[in-house]
Order: structure tokens, then C-alpha cells, then sequence
């Protein structure tokens, strides 16, 4: 008879595990509390117009190349892919801006416009940054976070200064532009801490970011959801939402069943991909691993403040991605980090995904999706939302040069409340737990529980960390684990 398993939630994690566990041969149940699956990277659709969300970089191709390659496929089975030239503007006054291009060359000549003798310097961080990106693809992130020596390979010992030095100190060694420091302590934001917190070997990312470049698919992020919900389903995974699982019951130590919408779901084999903070909390307290305390102390990547919006016009001066670092970046990250509160004045980011891709609004119609990254666990009020969304779009308008308040025909927001209520995050956070040094690979929550046989877990808060890629390699991990279990 078939093993079976059942998975909590139906973000990318689990997604991911799902196929790998259908295809050795798992009989794989999905329970996914809301009606639609996806989890952060939800869509929403309204009166015509496509938002993606969460997640709309999509970004180290590589990784989703080989994540359906696993399984005799390719992306473009399921989606098509596009990458986006330019990848991105960052505004950063009125009338100064830089345009990131989709190729290196092109990025070389930008740096040099603004610094010279910066190319050269680029140059070389980027081929370090390459380097870092090689092991850190090859030898480190498909490793479980099992045991520290993983982590210890001929490649990383000869770069073992970069993980106690850290990219904040790295890019002012060679850069003194305060723009060009912006723009390349920006990718490493993804992995949820300070620039100054996160070690510098994390500077694969800034590989990832001008290097491999900044893809699209063709009717958002979602379209790569669809995508593995048809591989798993192809591969005979049963999805069941509106499905909240409110228990993990377990009898000597091991897990005997769930219950689901409060019925009891017998199940030796449980893979939480739900977060892991919730999910320790569906187990009587003796089962938890990690204390109140443990969560507390630990760096949660920021929640955001969420905005999205449908324009009855196009818009100009825009870009499909947009940052908006205008004001005081380090004033900002200590708002998100070392004093927690509503920032005075906050950055923000913002995409219009129908510059790009026509299906995303209706004819002459504009989408836009508007982000300010906050500190998960704020007071969220309606008003505290208004307030920012009047702040940020009076920039937006002033930056871009043109009146776009009046053409707004809808706008819905999503904030810590909703992180809370919609998946149960922690706190609220967006994007799960910081890649700091000490929460890298095996100091970060484990796959497997210590505490309940049959019990695993996957997603953003576990090996290798935040993000749409590591999320795929997280369900990986975590069905490689119970494999060999
Ligand atoms: C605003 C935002 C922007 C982002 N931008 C990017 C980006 O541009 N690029 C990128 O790569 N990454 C980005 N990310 C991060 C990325 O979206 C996440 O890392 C990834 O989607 C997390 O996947 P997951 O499977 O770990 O968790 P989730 O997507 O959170 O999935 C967990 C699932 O579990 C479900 N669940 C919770 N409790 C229960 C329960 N009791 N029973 C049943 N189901 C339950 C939830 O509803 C959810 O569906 C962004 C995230 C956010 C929020």
C-alpha cells in the first residue's frame, strides 16, 4: 500500500514537497486553509485588472529551471518567461533616477556615469559575487541544515572571512556614491535583515540581481503557482482547500492524526509548510521544540504595508519595477529593526506588472502594486494604512512627475493584520525569518521535529530561507529528508 502524507498549506514549500513526494511514490494530501491556493503569493483578481500578492521579482531562473527539471520539465511547460529590459528604476529625487538595464555591460556603463572608476570596481564585486553564487548554488543551499559541517567545504573555508564581515561594509570598501551603495545593498533586502547584519557572502545575491537579471512571467507570479499546482496534481497530489488544519495529534510521541475543520484526519506523516511558529502551536506544548521566547529573540524579515490599485490611464515615467529611495534608507531600516515603529518617512517599492504584460489590466488601464516594508508586530489601523498610502502616492506623483490620484478607480490594502489573519504569520511577518549569520543553515528551525516521529517541516522560516527559490528548495529538502527517514 501507497505511504501516505498529509501537508499543511499550499505556498511554494509545500507545493514543492508535494511533487517530490508524489513522484517517490506518496499518496500526498494538500489542507490549505484559504480558498485559493498559493499562500504569500495569492493573487487578486478585480474588475479586469491581476495582482500578484506577494511575490513579483522573479528572480535566480536557475533554481525553477532545475526545480521542474527533477521532474523531466521545463518553466516555459507551464509559463512563459520574459526578462524585463530595463529590470528596474530607482528613483531617488526629483529628476534623479538610475535605470538598471538588463545586461552587464549596460549596468557597468550606469555605475561609471555616476562614479568614475566605478565599472572596475563592479566589475570585480560582481565576479566575487558570481564566485559566492557558484558554491553557494552548488555546495550550500540543497544541503538540510542537518548538521554545521555541511557548510564546511574546501570552496567555503577559502571564503570564510566574508561570512563574519558584512555586505554593508563590503560595498563602502569600494564605493562612496551613496546611490550606488543603495542600489547594491538592495538585493540582500530579500533575505529579510540589514545590509549591515547580513554577511557578506551573501553578496550571491547582487550575482542573482545584475547577473542573471530580472525575469517576468507572462500574467504574474501566480502563472508559476498554476504551474506546479498542475505538476502535482499530474502527479496524483490531492488538494483540498478551505481546509484549515487546527491540530496535530500525536500519540506516543508520534504523529497519529490531524484535524481539519475541526474532523480527525488519520496520518502517520505530516509536512508543516504552514508557518513554523503556527504550526508548533496545532501541538500540545510538551510536542513544541521552540519556546515563545526562541521566536522572540530571533530576526523576522519585515511585513509589509501593502497596497493595490487599479489607474484608469497609463502612466508615465514608470517602469514594470520601481524603488523609491528618496528618503533616508538607514533612517527607515532602523524603523524596521532596532526601534520598531511606523516609519516618518518610509521607502517604498512599487510595480506596475501592465507596462510590461497587457493581460495584467484592461486596455488603457494601469495596475500598480505599492510596498513599504515595515516591523513585523506594529499597530495596524485603517487610518495608520490611508495615511501612508496618501504620503506615498503624493511622491509618487511628484517623482513621476504627473497627477494619478484622481485616476484611481480602486484600491485595496493588506498589512500585518491581514499576514496574521490570512496565513498565520508570526507577528505579520511578509517574508518569514532573516538570513542573518547566526540564522544560516543549521541554526535555523529544523526540518524534522526532535520531539514527534513522522512530524517534518518546510517553507520560508526553515533551510535555506526567505524568498520564491528558496521555498522550492525548502519542499526539496524536506521530502529528501523523509526519504531517507
Ligand atoms: C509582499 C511580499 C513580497 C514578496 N516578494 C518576493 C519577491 O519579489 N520574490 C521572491 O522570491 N519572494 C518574495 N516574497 C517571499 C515569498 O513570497 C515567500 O518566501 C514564499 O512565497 C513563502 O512560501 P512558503 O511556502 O514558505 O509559505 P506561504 O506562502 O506562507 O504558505 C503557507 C501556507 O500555509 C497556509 N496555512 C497557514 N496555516 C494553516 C493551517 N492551520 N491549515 C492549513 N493551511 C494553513 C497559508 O494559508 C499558506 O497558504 C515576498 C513575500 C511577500 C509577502
Amino acid at each position: 500500500m501507497k505511504k501516505e502524507v498529509s501537508i499543511i498549506g499550499s505556498g511554494f514549500a509545500s507545493l514543492a514537497a508535494s511533487c517530490y513526494l508524489a513522484k517517490s511514490g506518496y499518496k500526498v494530501t494538500i489542507y490549505e486553509k484559504n480558498d485559493r491556493i498559493g499562500g504569500r503569493a495569492r493573487q487578486l483578481q478585480k474588475e479586469g485588472f491581476t495582482f500578484d500578492m506577494g511575490p513579483s521579482w522573479y528572480w535566480m531562473p536557475d533554481v525553477f529551471e532545475r526545480f521542474f527539471a527533477d521532474f523531466d520539465k521545463k518553466p516555459s511547460d507551464y509559463y512563459k518567461l520574459e526578462k524585463l529590459s530595463p529590470a528596474y528604476k530607482v528613483f531617488f529625487g526629483n529628476n534623479e533616477s538610475i535605470t538598471i538595464e538588463d545586461t552587464l555591460e549596460k549596468i557597468y556603463a550606469a555605475f561609471e556615469k555616476e562614479e568614475h572608476g566605478s565599472s572596475i570596481k563592479l566589475k570585480k564585486f560582481i565576479d566575487q559575487a558570481q564566485s559566492n553564487y557558484k558554491i553557494a548554488i552548488e555546495d550550500l543551499v540543497y544541503r538540510p541544515g542537518v548538521s554545521p559541517l555541511e557548510l564546511v567545504t574546501p570552496e567555503t573555508i577559502k571564503k570564510i572571512g566574508q561570512f563574519f564581515s558584512n555586505i554593508s561594509k563590503d560595498v563602502r570598501k569600494h564605493f562612496n556614491n551613496k546611490k550606488l551603495i543603495q542600489i547594491l545593498e538592495f538585493p540582500v533586502l530579500f533575505l529579510g535583515a540589514k545590509p549591515s547584519d547580513t554577511p557578506s557572502f551573501y553578496s550571491f545575491m547582487n550575482y542573482a540581481d545584475f547577473g542573471l537579471g530580472t525575469w517576468h512571467p507572462q500574467g504574474g507570479m501566480y502563472k508559476v503557482i498554476e504551474g506546479i499546482e498542475k505538476l502535482a496534481v499530474s502527479l496524483g497530489v490531492e488538494i483540498r482547500t478551505n481546509s484549515p488544519v487546527d491540530k496535530i495529534n500525536v500519540i506516543d510521541k508520534s504523529v497519529t492524526s490531524i484535524s481539519v475543520n475541526g474532523k480527525e484526519i488519520a496520518t502517520n506523516l505530516v509536512v508543516a509548510g504552514a508557518d513554523y511558529h503556527h504550526s508548533e502551536t496545532l501541538l500540545e506544548p510538551e510536542f513544541r521544540q521552540y519556546s515563545e521566547s526562541y521566536w522572540d529573540k530571533k530576526t523576522f524579515a519585515p511585513s509589509s504595508l501593502l497596497f493595490y490599485v487599479g489607474f484608469d490611464k497609463k502612466l508615465n515615467n514608470i517602469n514594470h519595477h520601481n524603488l523609491f529611495f528618496d528618503v533616508d534608507f538607514e533612517a527607515h531600516t532602523r524603523d524596521i529593526y532596532d526601534d520598531p515603529k511606523w516609519p516618518e518617512e518610509p521607502l517604498f517599492y512599487a510595480n506596475f506588472t501592465s507596462v510590461t504584460d497587457e493581460n495584467t489590466a484592461p486596455e488603457n488601464c494601469e495596475n500598480g502594486f505599492f510596498l513599504i516594508p515595515l516591523a513585523p508586530g506594529l499597530k495596524d489601523t485603517a487610518e495608520l494604512r490611508e495615511k501612508y498610502f496618501s504620503i506615498i502616492l503624493k511622491r509618487f506623483e511628484r517623482l513621476t512627475n504627473q497627477n494619478v490620484i484622481k485616476n484611481i478607480i480602486f484600491k485595496e490594502s493588506f498589512c500585518i493584520n491581514d499576514f496574521i489573519e490570512d496565513y498565520n504569520s508570526y507577528k505579520g511577518n511578509a517574508y518569514g525569518m532573516a538570513n542573518t549569520l547566526l540564522q544560516t543553515a543549521f541554526l535555523r528551525p529544523k526540518l524534522k521535529s526532535s520531539k514527534v516521529d513522522g512530524l517534518f517541516f518546510t517553507g520560508q522560516l526553515t533551510v535555506p530561507g526567505p524568498g520564491v527559490p528558496p521555498s522550492l528548495i525548502s519542499g526539496k529538502l524536506v521530502s529528501g529528508l523523509i526519504q531517507s527517514s
